[in-house]
């Protein structure tokens, strides 16, 4: 079992600056920890996201050829099921879909399952998280034919050992039961998302949904105290940065051995840093 250890930083009144990275207002809408619900859609960046097609990741279970996720989604989700050594059992059933492909399986949705089924599972064309390659929907592997729209994702065996194990590679079961008021779509037990580490593991710990996430990781700031996150000797810490309404935004960065930066999809940009200096990390 894994030791996770979750604290905020102690407050400081000043940080020493170590490096600074400028990122204009476009960049709010990419990176690994974009929202995108029904309030908040996708918007279409410069370049699109690298997609890699899943059936040449090599040995998972994919229902077509075309199907692809955004590459790190993809190299984190093989070795998510090589962990839980789930490559023959699980199935992936969607990734990556374009704006054309989202409206074409919500009015085939609607025809064949009707508009109540339809606002459950299926987002609004342009509001769908498949649109980013970030989303993958799993199933059970089984003799019949799979749901594409909702598959079988039980809670016992290979599927719940995913579900345990998912968050330390970084994915989220995306909508859970109870949130329903806070992302719009029904319990999917069949739908993951990559938001990465360690913010999957922080989601999972407080029960948190990633509007939830979003709305609480606000709270830190670059100048205040800091959400950190000590895995297995990994220590993380993440504090967020508002956008400028124009031109390039400032990112202050410690000093650090690594860093990550994803913008919201929304406001501004989570900033991740790794191995930052003891003194940065008192717990209060
Ligand atoms: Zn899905």
């Amino acid at each position: 079992m894994e030791r996770i250890t979750a604290q905020f930083t102690s407050n400081k009144a000043e940080r020493l600056v170590a490096a600074t990275i400028r990122l204009g207002r476009d960049e709010v809408h990419r990176g690994h920890l974009l929202l995108v619900n029904a309030m908040h859609p996708v918007r279409s960046v410069k370049e699109p996201a690298a997609l890699s097609p899943v059936a040449a990741a090599g040995g998972l279970q994919v229902l077509g050829p075309a199907i692809e996720l955004e590459t790190v989604c993809l190299r984190q989700l093989a070795a998510l099921l090589t962990a839980v050594q789930a490559l023959d059992d699980i199935v992936v059933v969607s990734g990556y879909r374009s704006q054309e492909e989202q409206q074409a399986i919500y009015e085939g949705s609607i025809r064949d399952s009707g508009p109540e089924y339809t606002a459950s599972y299926v987002a609004l064309p342009g509001r769908s998280e498949h649109q980013t390659g970030l989303a993958v929907d799993v199933g059970e592997r089984q003799a019949g034919e799979l749901d594409f729209i909702a598959p079988s994702f039980p809670d016992h065996g290979k599927c719940l050992a995913f579900k345990e194990t998912a968050a330390r590679y970084g994915f989220i079961q995306r909508y859970q039961e109870g949130k329903r008021a806070l992302t719009g779509i029904a319990c999917e037990p069949w739908h993951y998302r990559y938001v990465g580490t360690p913010h999957a593991q922080w989601m999972e710990r407080l029960g948190y949904c990633l509007e939830e996430y979003m709305d609480d990781v606000k709270r830190f700031e670059f100048a205040g105290g800091w959400l950190q996150l000590d895995r297995e000797g990994t220590r993380a810490a993440v504090y967020y940065v508002r956008a400028e309404e124009r031109g390039l935004t400032e990112i202050p960065l410690p000093v650090c051995e690594g860093y990550q930066v994803s913008g919201n999809n929304v406001d501004g940009f989570i900033v991740t840093v790794y191995g930052i200096d003891d003194d940065e990390t008192k717990g209060r």
